[in-house]
């Protein structure tokens, strides 16, 4: 994770987008790689020929094609730069928009909010429904592991929005990126790996920035999450967490860097999102739903598979009589826990999809966990996936550029007006979304006319 300790250097090569991309990481000791990086500006400056650098440095510069670099930082917490130093963060939240509260989608897991941020759509609309989401007319359940299912992403991905509309678009990882939606996928890409280190998914996006105008994607997007791993497994506030607040940060300096180098910054667009919040967990805090009922009659994808116990959302799918019985019992069971039925879903919750929507849904209180006796608890010290009311859930969000407002505090936006802020950017036609139209000027310049 700490990209001075070991510097990675990925060369990339380049198929046809259907194929994939294939990755070779060569692992180099951050020391040589710096001997050699002296070498070689030492070597260009001297022998590089002056009219072949300024024809690049015209091509880099190109205005004409403003670059949207989209960066998703997974449990990105809405005060987290307050909290641990992130000084390319600051500055961006300082010189662009910073949005106090993002607030996410219900359960605030990774997969309903990266995939609602690319989409503008609410889990009911876009059938990510959670990180496992059950489908019952295919009687399948979708899990993170089949990140290429086109059947799991619905709705138009704004890399779909933009290649449709001629924008080239990149993804250095995002949900649904990896999966062919509508029969397309974005001009560059890659399957989720988590072991790619931060510095080679950094050096990817900046390979992408150097290819010549006419193969250069204008949307580009990367994904971290190191700060959500670290506050999983030490708590909020650890010592962890700082480590990997300041290992991203320097990622991000690492593209900022990046662009300025190319001549970039001025006419780039950068927008950083984070997914969801993070709260503590603690063992005490469990609620065994085996105490009160048997519901062995119903399917959760949550409390099935790898996990069986510990979550703090359950949905439930099942026959009418056997929902209609666990729902008379467990809906008074108990003071730290909510239970919601199939039809009487609050506004907010945005689960009602017509094959995966759940008939029944458990939603423990900030901090509390549902499980099944027996199922030892071995962490997280921390999580998500509480309700979007909680502040804990909240996450942060920063963009910086001409298409942005200029030292401004936005209050309050939710994870699916993003979309539609990335297409007023990129200057194209929305598809259908969620978002709100009029929330969003307060994040664009064109909106301070
Ligand atoms: P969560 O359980 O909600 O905290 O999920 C966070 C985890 O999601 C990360 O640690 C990644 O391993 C995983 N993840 C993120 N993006 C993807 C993706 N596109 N495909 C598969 N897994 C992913
Ligand atoms: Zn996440
Ligand atoms: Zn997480």
């Amino acid at each position: 994770m700490n990209s001075d300790r070991v510097c990675q250097r990925k060369t990339v090569v380049r198929q046809r987008s259907g194929e994939g991309i294939r990755l070779q990481l060569f692992k180099w000791s951050g020391r040589v790689l710096r001997s050699w990086i002296s070498v070689l500006v030492f070597v260009l400056s001297v022998w590089a020929p002056l009219p072949v650098l300024a024809q690049q440095a015209v091509e880099a510069g190109d205005v004409s094609k403003p670059i949207l670099l989209l960066i998703g930082i997974d449990g990105l917490k809405w005060d987290i730069i307050d909290r641990h130093p992130a000084p390319a963060l600051s500055s961006l939240a300082q010189e662009g928009v910073r949005v106090s509260s993002l607030v996410p989608v219900m359960p605030s897991k990774t997969f309903p909010n990266f995939y609602a941020i690319a989409t503008g759509l609410y889990p009911e609309n876009n059938g990510v429904l959670d990180n496992a989401t059950f489908d019952a007319s295919l009687d399948t359940t979708f899990r993170m592991s089949t990140q290429d299912d086109p059947r799991w992403f619905e709705g138009e991905p704004i890399w779909i929005t933009a290649e449709k509309q001629g924008i080239r678009a990149a993804t250095m990882f995002w949900v649904g990126s990896a999966a062919e939606i509508g029969g397309r996928r974005p001009t560059y890409w890659h399957p989720f790996d988590g072991s790619v280190p931060n510095a080679a998914r950094v050096q990817q996006v900046l390979d992408w920035l150097d290819l010549p105008l006419s193969e250069r994607p204008q949307f580009i997007s990367v994904y971290f999450e190191a700060i959500d791993s670290a506050s999983h497994n030490s708590g909020v506030d650890s010592s962890e967490e700082r480590e990997a607040v300041i290992a991203v940060d320097a990622a991000v300096a690492a593209l900022l860097d990046g662009l300025e180098t190319r001549g970039l910054t001025a006419s780039s667009n950068i927008l950083v999102v984070g997914d969801h919040g993070m709260v503590d967990l603690a063992e005490e805090q469990t609620i065994f739903l085996d105490d009160y009922v048997d519901f062995s009659a119903l399917y959760s994808p949550q409390l099935s598979g790898e996990r069986q116990g510990n979550v703090v959302y359950a949905a439930f799918h099942g026959d009418e009589t056997a929902v209609d019985e666990m729902y008379s019992v467990i809906k008074n069971a108990h003071p730290r826990m909510s239970v919601y039925r199939k039809g009487a879903f609050p506004d907010w919750m945005r689960l009602s999809h017509p094959q995966r929507g759940p008939d029944l849904v458990l939603v423990p209180d900030n901090g509390w966990m549902v499980s099944k006796r027996g199922i030892p608890y071995r962490g997280p010290r921390a999580t998500h996936g509480f309700s979007p009311l909680e502040p804990d859930m909240h996450a942060a969000m920063f963009a910086r550029g001409p298409a942005f407002r200029q030292r401004a505090v936005v209050e309050t936006l939710e994870v699916v007006d993003i979309y539609n802020i990335m297409t007023r950017v990129l200057g194209i036609q929305a598809s259908k979304h969620d978002g709100n139209p009029e929330r969003i000027e307060l994040v664009l310049s064109s909106g301070a006319d």
